[in-house]
């Protein structure tokens, strides 16, 4: 598996690392292929930085060397917004010719997973129980049409929470998760595979498994692989590992996409 579906870059507010830098380790580590996956955020409560200036970008990506890797243009779109938010998102999309859309929640009620206040009084179960909540009202708002694949479904895995073990496990918010899962499977999303968790977790067995089970139970057969990667070091960091998850939850694809349109690769 050599493509890498969720690289940030100096492009985003929250990267120091030139997109050169990405693509050129990117080249190194003999990967076919990666997507920019940069910050689209709206009225994102850390200010109008995260929110990607899409013209620099694609001005940027133009001039990109594509000559060792094949480089896609993706965003990162957060989907923790107010309804009413919707429609502006929405058309900032539309006016992108994007090739891949990660719909992605980075908070919830203006308080992200980094921040400690975001655990208070709860376990990491009803922690989970809420995040995936809120991916799921967020998704449940956006045109089917401008995503392909949900994100970080474990995100606050690698928060600033005091758990020994933050892995996800279905067991946590088994109804969440079953209404996210079947939503999104029938019109041909998927879910990411963000190994971003695993460098907090080095002690345990990857995460995932049990989560991804059901996703393959509920009729998911296809996921993105990304590694949230905003230094190069940390691109495609342990993929191995996660295909070796895929392949034993019965994961049968990965996808990769142009202008939006899948295609499928054998796992
Ligand atoms: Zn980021
Ligand atoms: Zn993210």
């Amino acid at each position: 598996m050599r493509c890498d579906y969720h690289v940030h870059s100096s492009i985003s507010a929250d990267s120091k690392t030139s997109p050169d830098v990405q693509i050129q380790r990117a080249e190194a580590l003999g990967l076919d292929e990666i997507c920019f996956t940069e910050h689209l955020e709206i009225h994102f409560y850390r200010g109008a930085a995260w929110h990607v200036d899409l013209e620099n970008y694609i001005e940027q990506f133009r001039h990109f060397d594509q000559s060792g890797v094949k480089i896609k243009l993706g965003l990162e779109a957060g989907i923790a917004l107010a309804p009413e938010y919707f429609p502006e998102l929405e058309a900032e999309l539309r006016s992108v010719s994007c090739d891949y859309v990660l719909a992605s929640a980075h908070s919830i009620n203006n308080i992200d997973p980094f921040n400690p206040k975001f655990y208070e009084g709860k376990n990491i179960a009803q922690v989970f129980k809420e995040y995936i909540g809120s991916i799921l009202t967020g998704i449940g708002q956006i045109d089917p049409q401008l995503f392909s694949s949900v994100g970080h479904i474990d995100f606050p895995a690698k928060g600033a929470h005091s758990e020994k073990d933050s892995r996800l496990f279905y067991k946590y918010a088994p109804d969440e998760i079953d209404a996210l899962f079947k939503y999104i499977i029938p019109q041909g999303k998927c879910i990411e595979i963000n190994t971003a968790s695993y460098r907090n977790l080095d002690g345990f067995e990857v995460p995932g498994g049990d989560w991804l089970r059901r996703y393959v139970e509920l009729g998911g057969e296809f996921v993105t692989f990304g590694s949230d990667a905003h230094m190069p070091e940390h691109i495609a960091y342990r993929f191995d590992d996660a295909v070796a998850m895929a392949r034993r939850a019965g994961v049968k694809y990965y996808a990769t996409y142009d202008r939006m349109a899948p295609t499928f690769h054998k796992l």
